[in-house]
């Protein structure tokens, strides 16, 4: 990573370092914020190193968050992964830091940070981490727990090394983090676990998933269903992947509806890029794994049309 150096520069110029990551956190952002934690822990024992931002429910076996008050951002570093837009910065304390260093893969939304360390090829932000690891072999270091991280970073992303992102480089840098010995088969076990709640929903998305003649598919969870089931709308992020799975179908929106009753889109693609639907509805990400939020059905239902039309 051409900004490693800089990085570690700006990291020995404070004494307090806070590592942040986007709202709604998936394995990555939890993975690459709790490996970077463990890293410059081991690397600066003297500092105060905290990562902030919401627990997951869905992800805590990765690790929990540090609780601080507003006065520890008063002459800090905050480090933020993983987040190309600034409203999804979670904790928007970020504002009060001295300097802000940004890490991530996304294609930049907002550009913000005193250093931007920005790569749209790499498969995730864990493997940039590895990267920084990488460059500075005399000032960085894995432990088990960080390499532990970023593995589960890395396979969360690249569902499995199944995603175009997923490199050579990735492997290489998976194949490293096992040299750690880390419970692969823990990680791997935690990582597609579900609980029967969300196994029903599995079932219901697949008993009534929409597919259309050129492979648009979508499927809507109602509050209604998700309250049936007893689940949350972050639950519905392990169904997600499950309609590419179908043969006919080539990219899909699902939506879920929050207790406001706005949509949250997951957009999905195994090839045609679906990143300009979500940027038309206030959303982005990756050409093929994309975010937005619609206000209402007739919103929803625009979006339906326009992935019908983009795949025409
Ligand atoms: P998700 O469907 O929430 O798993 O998000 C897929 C990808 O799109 C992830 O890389 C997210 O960080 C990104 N993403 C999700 N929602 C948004 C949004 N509203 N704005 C920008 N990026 C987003």
């Amino acid at each position: 990573m051409q900004e490693a150096r800089d990085i570690y520069e700006m990291c020995q110029n404070y004494s307090t370092i806070i590592i942040q990551r986007h709202v709604n956190p998936d394995e990555d952002a939890l993975g690459s914020q709790l490996g970077l934690k463990d890293i410059l822990q081991r690397a600066f024992p003297e500092k105060r190193i905290y990562a902030v931002g919401k627990n997951s429910d869905r992800y805590g076996w990765i690790g929990t968050m540090d609780q601080i008050e507003d006065d520890v951002y008063q002459d800090a570093l905050v480090i933020i992964l993983d987040c190309g837009s600034l409203e999804r910065i979670d904790d928007e304390r970020y504002q009060k830091a001295r300097q802000i260093i940004k890490i991530d893969h996304h294609p930049a939304v907002d550009r913000y940070g005193n250093i931007q360390a920005v790569y749209p090829d790499a498969s995730s932000v864990s493997e940039l981490i590895a990267d920084l690891v990488n460059d500075l072999p005399d000032q960085l270091s894995f432990s088990k727990e960080a390499a532990s991280a970023l593995y589960a970073g890395i396979i969360g992303d690249t569902g499995r090394f199944l995603y175009p992102a997923t490199s050579q480089r990735t492997f290489e840098v998976a194949s490293q983090l096992l040299s750690y010995q880390i419970d692969l088969a823990t990680i791997g076990r935690k990582d597609e676990e579900i609980t029967p709640a969300v196994a029903k929903l599995m079932g219901n998305m697949l008993a009534h998933l929409e597919v259309d003649d050129c492979g648009a598919a979508y499927y809507i969870i109602t509050q209604d269903l998700l309250t049936s089931l007893g689940l949350k709308a972050e639950d519905a992020g392990d169904v997600v992947a499950m309609p590419g799975q179908l043969t006919t179908v080539k990219a899909w929106l699902l939506f879920v509806e929050d207790e406001t009753g706005k949509y949250r889109v997951h957009l999905r693609s195994k090839g045609p890029k679906i990143n300009q639907l979500a940027l038309k509805h206030h959303g982005g990400g990756h050409e093929l794994a994309s975010g937005a939020t619609v206000e209402d059905l007739d919103e929803v239902h625009v979006m339906i049309k326009e992935l019908k039309e983009l795949l025409q």
